[in-house]
């Protein structure tokens, strides 16, 4: 008589983790429930557009669909999201995080997140309530070396936080700040934090090196 052993495998049915996404390209795959924000903070020139460029050519590869935002502000590139390695992304130009629609797009990445107001903290939210994946790029410090708009609510709200620094300009040490230079000076700590269409000069420095004047 052959010696079996009868396996008895209880499987407990699964809890719903996922759903349909209406209008999604990407037929036949659904969203998970509750979404992930990723962060890439840093300063001037410490290569944030060139990692979120990363990070979504990994979502590319398996398919998935994806948009990116860049506020109206940054005025480089036109609607590009283009790094200084040379890659770039389309990206649409908006001014406020109302502006967001992400119809059929399982991932979502915005740039320069600094620029913009609590809107976008709201819209974050409410991607995440609806299963997204979302990438969100700026500068933690503006040019006094304070915090940035909101972005210290979104690193804070962050599941994964890259924060990137560059080489300081002065010292070739590692540079966290962001130089504010107009008519080759540092600038004064009363000029605005945003300036539009000014003589500014920006440039990546170390705290030893960064210079506000008063
Ligand atoms: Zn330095």
């Amino acid at each position: 008589m052959p010696h079996s052993v009868r396996y008895s495998l209880r499987v407990r049915e699964a809890a719903p983790v996922a759903r349909e996404v209406p209008g999604c390209e990407a037929r036949g795959r659904t969203m998970p429930t509750k979404g992930r924000l990723h962060v890439v903070a840093g300063c001037m020139s410490s290569g944030k557009t060139g990692e979120l460029i990363r990070l979504l050519s990994r979502h590319r590869v398996i398919g998935d669909t994806m948009i990116i935002y860049k506020h109206s502000v940054d005025t480089r590139d036109g609607s590009k999201a283009r790094s200084r390695l040379g890659t770039e992304m389309p990206a649409e130009v908006i001014s406020s995080g109302d502006e967001i629609d992400v119809n059929g797009y399982r991932v979502v990445a915005i740039e320069e997140a600094q620029f913009f107001d609590e809107s976008l903290v709201a819209k974050v939210h409410e991607l995440l309530d609806t299963g997204h994946a979302v990438y969100v790029t700026g500068l933690n410090q503006d040019f006094r070396g304070e915090p940035f708009g909101i972005m210290p609510t979104l690193m804070s709200l962050a599941d994964e936080l890259s924060l990137l620094t560059a080489i300081c300009q002065k010292c070739h040490g590692v540079g966290t700040r962001t130089q504010r230079i107009i008519d080759g000076k540092p600038a004064s700590r009363t000029t605005p934090t945003v300036l539009v269409g000014g003589a500014d000069y920006y440039e990546a420095r170390c705290p030893d090196c960064h210079e506000v004047a008063e």
